[in-house]
């Protein structure tokens, strides 16, 4: 029978107000429009606000970034100092950049400060970070251990580490950078420990990073978040271009976050959708930082309908109200599906993913069946031409590609000889290869000179100490 009483009680327990959090915290929560907290969230913040060490399994879209964050922030708003005393350890840039923007918001009522740490940018702004000593750093390992070794990098005052997303940190063979992150930050410490999968390596690295933790939600197989439908569309690899360029135009893809294999796979579908007058844009290991920032920015704000991205990058890419996720390729890892389709439908709001999935696809979706106890709805778009030729191949062959790769090669080396014996021959002027010429006949200037000129002031290695003057090319 409904208690109208009971039923009361319990909204109350679930609310955020339950934990005791400071009022700055709960008024930004109540801007997010956070209404009540997640499962993760329930189970992490009160122990987590006692002290407690944490290691908890969750996944992307669980809300676990508020779950982490929050216990911590309380925290350092209740003692407030003027060091550095929280660190987030995140596997990638993305990953880092969004943690330190959720960060942002719901510390806009508090004097709290935090910076990001991550390669593939400028080491100035991240030293004046370490500096002024924020309060909360979210780092990934590489970059941290880059400033370890410069005088201003202390940490010594470390109060709370977090490790977010361990497993994906084991997959990138970070382990180690992490051990040596260790030696640079206090024994003493509370530590919360995340990760969507708990793998041996990891559980070992938890024993030596944690003290007598709470554990949470300790599932082996983790599921993506409800709210998810999930379809599987069979097609032939040479029409996946032509299905996913179809639920573009019929509509039934709003806007899409689409994952391909590789890196040159992502690259050639998202060149065949600009052609095909789709606004798309690409997020994978080869752009750049402000490449890659520019491009989850642009989807976010609805000027890219189309993000094509790889696994590397999935992880940390959170954008609101995301209606779907497509599979171009099926992941080799149900993990990686598992963290791909919890892009979409995340804290309970509701979204679509759809895998395309080639007959030599089969065997890795039948394992992501397994994995995640399930088996997928298979379904056909109607009207749609599965005999039909494919408008533009996606995928050069190897083969091809290779030799496409050696024609140009040799064509570059046939170019260097006829310039090298179109300047006359002299002793040792004539490299094989085809790298620019430091003496004063040739263009090319070598990176880091300045100058160009071999023993001049502008031949000292650069601050790196990168570059050496040739003295074998000099007469
Ligand atoms: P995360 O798992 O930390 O990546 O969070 C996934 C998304 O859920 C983010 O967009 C958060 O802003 C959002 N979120 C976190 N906690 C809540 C909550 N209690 N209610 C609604 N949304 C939330």
């Amino acid at each position: 029978m409904h208690d109208p009483l009971r039923s009361c009680v319990f909204r109350k327990l679930l609310a955020f107000t339950s934990f005791g959090l400071d009022s700055a915290l709960l008024k930004s929560i109540q801007e997010l429009g956070f209404t009540r907290p997640t499962p993760i969230q329930l189970e992490s913040i009160p122990p987590a606000m006692q002290g407690r060490d944490l290691i908890a399994c969750a996944q992307t879209g669980s809300g676990k970034t508020a779950a982490f964050l929050l216990p911590v922030m309380n925290a350092l708003l209740s003692r407030p100092r003027r060091t550095t005393r929280a660190l987030v350890l995140t596997p990638t840039r993305e990953l880092a950049a969004q943690i330190h923007e959720d960060f942002t918001a719901l510390s806009t009522h508090t004097p709290l400060t935090s910076a990001a740490v991550y390669g593939g940018v400028g080491m100035g702004p991240q030293e004046h970070a370490f500096r002024a000593g924020v309060d909360l750093l979210v780092a990934t390992p590489g970059r941290l251990l880059d400033h370890f070794s410069k005088p201003y990098a202390k940490l010594d005052q470390l109060e709370f580490l977090i490790l977010d997303e361990a497993d994906r940190m084991l997959d990138m063979g970070f382990l180690p950078d992490i051990r040596r992150v260790l030696r640079h930050i206090p024994t003493k410490r509370q530590t919360l420990f995340f990760s969507a999968t708990m793998p041996g390596p990891i559980g070992a690295l938890a024993k030596d990073m944690l003290k007598n933790p709470v554990a949470i939600n300790q599932e082996r197989v983790s599921k993506p978040a409800v709210g998810i439908t999930q379809a599987v569309y069979p097609v032939s690899q040479n029409l996946k271009s032509n299905l996913l360029v179809e639920l573009l135009n019929r509509g039934l893809l709003q806007e899409a976050l689409v994952f391909t294999r590789t890196k040159h796979r992502a690259n050639r579908l998202a060149d065949q959708l600009l052609r095909q007058n789709f606004s798309a844009t690409r997020i994978h290991g080869n752009r750049s930082q402000p490449q890659r920032l520019e491009a989850l920015a642009g989807f976010k704000s609805g000027k890219y309908r189309v993000l094509v991205a790889t696994d590397i990058a999935a992880r940390g890419i959170d954008v609101e109200d995301l209606s779907h996720v497509v599979n171009f390729d099926v992941p080799a890892a149900s993990e990686d599906y598992i963290h791909r389709v919890g892009r979409t439908g995340r804290a309970e709001a509701t979204g679509e993913a759809f895998t395309f999935v080639s007959k030599e696809e089969e065997g890795d979706l039948r394992a992501i069946e397994r994995a995640i106890n399930k088996t997928l709805p298979r379904v056909t778009l109607p009207d749609f031409d599965y005999n039909a030729r494919p408008s533009e191949v996606l995928e050069v062959p190897h083969a091809e590609r290779i030799a496409a790769i050696r024609a140009r090669k040799a064509e570059e080396r046939a170019r260097a000889k006829a310039k090298a014996e179109r300047r006359g021959g002299a002793p040792g002027a004539a490299p094989s290869s085809s790298r620019p010429r430091t003496s004063s006949g040739g263009s090319g200037r070598p990176a880091g000179s300045g100058g160009g000129r071999p023993g001049g002031p502008g031949a000292r290695p650069s601050a790196g100490g990168s570059f050496r003057p040739n003295t074998r090319r000099r007469p």
